[in-house]
């Protein structure tokens, strides 16, 4: 703790990460006397492993660097595989994801989930997070000064989990990380270079829940996303 925090905000920072931790499975510490030796033979294992999720997550907590942090209930970081050959990037949490802390639970997350088992795949074999990690009030899109402050922390995760490929839902994603003015409709449908990375635009799940005729687009990309990443489409 520094000179400069109080308590309450300590504690919140403490409650943030052990939830964090609890998300990825570690449900307890081991804090037997063997258990210290071990870890003081490792000399702060940490920081062995700079640039995984754990430590980028952790430079998050309690943050305040953008306006969001205001009227945020849970500061939704990512989920899925850390090793992860396929990344999906969204805009920014819902009300639902807000409530949780993970993203796309809601309705549109169950589309996406929908959409990752129709290429064969499950949620856990691939990474999923937004281009901001806090909840835009009433569901507006993030605003540039908000994007700024928050992509960062994405740039680091897409260093941490190294994937081949990366699928944009929707303008936001696709305008911040191919920096575009060109909509979703004009940048959809083909690959783009993102720092050696292929990256598809498609749209976003909760747009195809306003208009399931675009349903049919999407499953084009994913038909190209398969093909590039050398998956047979399942048997129907
Ligand atoms: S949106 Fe990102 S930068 Fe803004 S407060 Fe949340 S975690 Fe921090």
């Amino acid at each position: 703790m520094t000179r400069d925090q109080n308590p309450p905000a300590v504690i919140d920072e403490i409650r943030d990460y052990l939830v964090f931790l609890k998300k990825l499975g570690i449900t307890g510490f081991d804090a037997s006397e063997k258990a210290f030796a071990t870890l003081k033979e490792w000399e702060h294992p940490i920081q062995k492993i700079p640039g995984d999720l754990i430590a980028i997550r952790s430079g998050l907590v309690n943050c305040r660097r953008c306006k969001l942090h205001g009227t945020r209930k849970n500061i939704v970081f990512g989920t899925g595989d850390s090793h992860a050959k396929l990344v999906f990037i969204g805009e920014g949490p819902g009300v639902e994801e807000d409530e949780t802390g993970e993203p796309f639970v809601g309705p549109a997350g169950i589309l996406l989930t929908r959409i990752i088992e129709a290429m064969g795949l499950t949620r856990d074999r691939v990474y999923i997070c937004n281009i901001v990690k806090c909840r835009p009030p009433h569901n507006r899109n993030p605003e540039p000064d908000e994007v700024a402050a928050c992509v960062p922390f994405l740039k680091q995760q897409i260093d941490a989990v190294k994937p081949g490929f990366i699928c944009a839902l929707g303008s936001v994603a696709a305008r911040t990380l191919l920096k575009s003015d060109l909509p979703i409709s004009k940048l959809r449908g083909r690959f783009y270079d993102f720092n050696g990375i292929r990256l598809l635009p498609t749209y976003h799940p909760s747009y195809l829940l306003r208009n399931p005729d675009k349903k049919r687009d999407v499953w084009e990309d994913m038909k190209l996303l398969m093909k590039a990443m050398g998956i047979e489409p399942p048997a129907r």
